[in-house]
């Protein structure tokens, strides 16, 4: 499990580091950002831009952001692994715990 996004983007959603993503693997719901696990390459560039500081290797989360880790992991239950954010689009959904 590589990069995940934490609660601090909720509402906030500016995008940064979405230009940032090499493999385009960052997906908007509608409240926050999600970071797809298999489709990230764990390059560390999205973390840095972040003016929310929300993004965080899964082994550095704070405690009180760990179940972040299972709620990016889970709001690609349905959605699976489509190879690309852009061709998605804005998911325009939450994973329940955020919603
Ligand atoms: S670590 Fe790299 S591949 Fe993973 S979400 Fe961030 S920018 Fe994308
Ligand atoms: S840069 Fe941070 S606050 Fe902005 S959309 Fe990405 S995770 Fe959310």
């Amino acid at each position: 499990m590589p990069y995940v996004i934490t609660g601090s983007c909720i509402d906030v959603m500016d995008r940064s580091c979405v230009e940032e993503c090499p493999v385009d693997c960052i997906y908007e719901g509608d409240r926050m950002l999600y970071i797809q696990p298999d489709e990230c390459v764990e390059c560390a560039r999205c973390e840095p831009v972040c003016p929310q500081i929300s993004i965080y290797h899964h082994d550095d989360l704070p405690d009180e952001s760990k179940d972040y880790e299972r709620i990016n992991s889970e709001f690609f239950t349905d959605l699976g692994s489509p190879g690309g954010a852009r061709k998605v689009g804005r998911v325009g959904t939450d994973h329940p715990d955020v919603a």
